[in-house]
């Protein structure tokens, strides 16, 4: 019986999307066809470890060996793409063609939605891997006929790609799909290609599918001895691309992989092969992606690298090969020494795995190393889409991998005062550190331009000294535990003991020890002292934590968390030379009523706050001073106005 069924609603867009879309590039939907057939291929190896008796379809029969056969209809205009996989049952047929289940397919819509050319959704598609759907550029009916293995009946999906598909039960004789893609007619205006030509597919495969492990069989016709003859001809050359040597694989097959294994429409950044010989023997190959998944940072991420056993594939996103920090990583590895029945679960502990683990961090990093010294633009790219989710492995917890400290932080790079809109690396910061500079200096906060503008920066500024301004929140966790770099230890311009080296009091005139103890008595329930400094050149004042302190955007973040963080005390700057300070020192003295002057010191104190971008308790309180004080001044301008009249 025949039943009738509507795609699920975000499927039924995507659908839409690549019938109507305007693809430069048809040709890769048979790559897509062809790769879904690998993965089936794969997971039947899986599957028949777990149940060996899977191998026998019938009494007496066996499944036949693995393999993609491509085959045209007798009719023309049809083409089949078949392979003996895994199969699917009904419910896998309804859920895994008729619905979309990854995660993020709403954001991805709505991301669709707001861009509008054409290329970025290209890109965006890409992303997401529509596979399946791309035969509807080509096709205005598919069939799918799938007997998953083990069982005993098949079925038939059939969708014109109008948003609707039928199921019924279809005869099939061995475990496993044939995709029957009813192709439209060619438009030779539009330069379209017939699909069915033997030529056109040869090309397709040896372009997009040459890599694939599984033999993709045609029949084609050849001329033996002066007779036209059909034999069998297999399309691919089926090699591991990382079993080859780096300088016969081109660019383009390169790239190819990289897209089948990740599902990117875009070719990759850049890629490290590796080859490991004596002791723990591995190979692989691994691929920096040009552009970060939209999904990168708010779903819970696969892992991208895959595992092969003595060239058998095992397992897509092998936990545990690269560290989280890595996750954006594509690749294979694969290793001669485990066991080819390893489960993902003993696969954990296996002394070989952390060794390959810890071969592959050194290997990506100097990869990365590399990439920076040799195209700094390229690398910038690079740092901007993936650096934030890299820095994550300087966070202490994820160090318990000892030895990757020097070479993350050899990689990293970070906006600074200096740099402009670019990054400085730290070798360039230590490079260019002033004579008498001790510390590699840096400043934490929530936002890049709140950062630039704070007052602490001020003197180091005047001395032309570079301060990093770490403004990911990932940074607020690492940046306290940061150990050194090339001898140099790292330092808060928050803290106290900032600029230690720097002799600043010499040159500067009178202490305003009056204002400074008025300062802190009036100030006692929000700072714990009130310093004099000399640090600040434009502002009239500044809050630093002392040396145990944690920075106060790291106590923004946890309150942000929902935390319970007591408020921290800091200690309060202030500049002898800036005509505030100077004029509370002069009312002091002059002998004003101190009572009359709380006003300016609360009013200082939000001042502070507001110019390093922090969050005013009690913002009616402070509109309020404000307001007081406007009136006060513009009463003043009044005064010698009327009576010149
Ligand atoms: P993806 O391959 O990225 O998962 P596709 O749209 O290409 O997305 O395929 C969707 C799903 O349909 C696959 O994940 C797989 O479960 C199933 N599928 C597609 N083609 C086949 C096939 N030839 N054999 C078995 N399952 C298939
Ligand atoms: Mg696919």
């Amino acid at each position: 019986m025949q039943e009738r069924f509507s795609f699920q609603t975000e499927a039924k867009q995507l659908l839409e999307l690549m019938i109507h879309s305007v693809y430069s590039n048809r040709d890769i939907f048979l790559r897509e066809l062809v790769s879904n057939a690998s993965d089936a291929l794969d997971k039947r190896r899986i599957e028949l470890l777990a149940h060996p008796e899977y191998e026998e379809m019938e009494p007496g029969k066996k499944l036949s060996s693995p393999g993609i056969r491509l085959s045209r209809g007798d009719e023309g205009n049809i083409l089949f793409v078949s392979d003996n996989g895994v199969g699917m049952n009904r419910d896998e047929l309804t859920s895994y063609i008729g619905t979309i289940a990854r995660s993020g397919t709403k954001e991805f819509l709505a991301a669709l939605k707001e861009r509008k050319e054409a290329a970025s959704a290209e890109a965006l598609i890409g992303q997401f891997g529509v596979g399946f759907y791309s035969s509807f550029m080509v096709a205005d009916r598919v069939d799918v006929v799938t007997r998953r293995l083990g069982d005993e009946k098949g079925w038939r999906f059939s969708s014109p790609g109008d948003g609707t598909y039928t199921i019924e039960e279809s005869e099939k004789e061995e475990p496993g799909t044939t995709v029957i893609v009813y192709l439209k007619k060619p438009d030779p205006e539009k330069n379209e290609k017939d699909y069915t030509d033997e030529w056109t597919i040869r090309d397709i495969i040896r372009k997009y599918s040459d890599f694939i492990a599984y033999p993709i069989v045609m029949a084609t016709e050849k001329k033996i001895d002066g007779n036209t003859e059909v034999v069998d001809e297999v399309l691919n050359s089926g090699k591991a691309i990382w079993r080859r040597s780096e300088k016969d694989v081109s660019d383009e097959e390169y790239t190819e992989f990289y897209k089948h294994i990740s599902g990117d429409w875009e070719p990759p950044l850049g890629h490290v092969t590796f080859s490991v010989e004596g002791g723990t023997e591995f190979r692989g190959l691994l691929f920096f992606p040009a552009r970060a998944p939209f999904d990168l940072h708010f779903a819970p991420r696969r892992e991208g690298v895959s595992l092969y056993i003595k060239n058998v594939f095992i397992m897509n996103d092998c936990k545990g090969l690269v560290p989280s920090w890595l996750r954006f990583i594509a690749g294979v590895v694969d290793s001669e020494d485990l066991p080819l029945n390893i489960s993902r679960e003993i696969l954990q502990d296996n002394p070989h795995l952390r060794i390959i683990r810890k071969s592959l961090i050194r290997r990506v990093l100097s990869a990365l190393k590399k990439m920076m010294g040799e195209d700094r633009t390229k690398y910038n790219g690079f740092w901007k889409e993936f650096g934030s989710v890299i820095k994550e492995g300087l966070v202490p917890a994820e160090l318990s991998e000892k030895g990757n400290m020097d070479g993350i932080l050899d990689v990293c790079l970070f906006p600074s005062l200096n740099a402009g809109d670019g990054y400085i690396s730290l070798k360039e910061y230590v490079d260019s550190m002033k004579e008498g500079q001790k510390y590699i200096y840096y400043l934490t906060g929530r936002k890049l331009s709140v950062l630039r503008s704070s007052p602490l920066l001020e003197r180091c500024r005047r001395m032309g000294w570079d301060v990093l301004l770490l403004a990911d929140p990932v940074d607020e966790i690492f940046a306290p535990s940061l150990p050194s770099f090339e001898g140099k230890e790292f330092r808060s311009l928050e803290r106290e003991d900032a600029l230690e080296e720097v002799d600043l009091s010499a040159s500067e005139g009178e202490k305003p020890e009056g204002a400074a103890g008025f300062l802190k008595e009036v100030l006692s329930d929000f700072v714990k002292d009130v310093r004099i400094s000399f640090r600040l050149t434009n502002s009239p004042a500044c809050l630093v934590n002392d040396r145990e302190g944690g920075s106060f955007a790291m106590e923004q973040i946890l309150r942000s968390m929902g935390q319970e963080v007591p408020p921290m005390k800091r200690i309060m700057e202030i500049n002898p030379g800036h005509p505030v300070i100077k004029g509370l020192q002069r009312l002091l003295d002059s002998g004003e009523d101190m009572g009359s002057m709380k006003e300016y010191a609360f009013l200082l104190h939000d001042q502070c706050i507001l110019a390093e971008g922090g969050h005013i308790e009690d913002p009616s309180l402070l509109a309020n001073r404000i307001a007081v004080m406007l009136s006060r001044m513009l009463e003043a301008e009044k005064g010698p106005e009327s009576t010149g009249l």
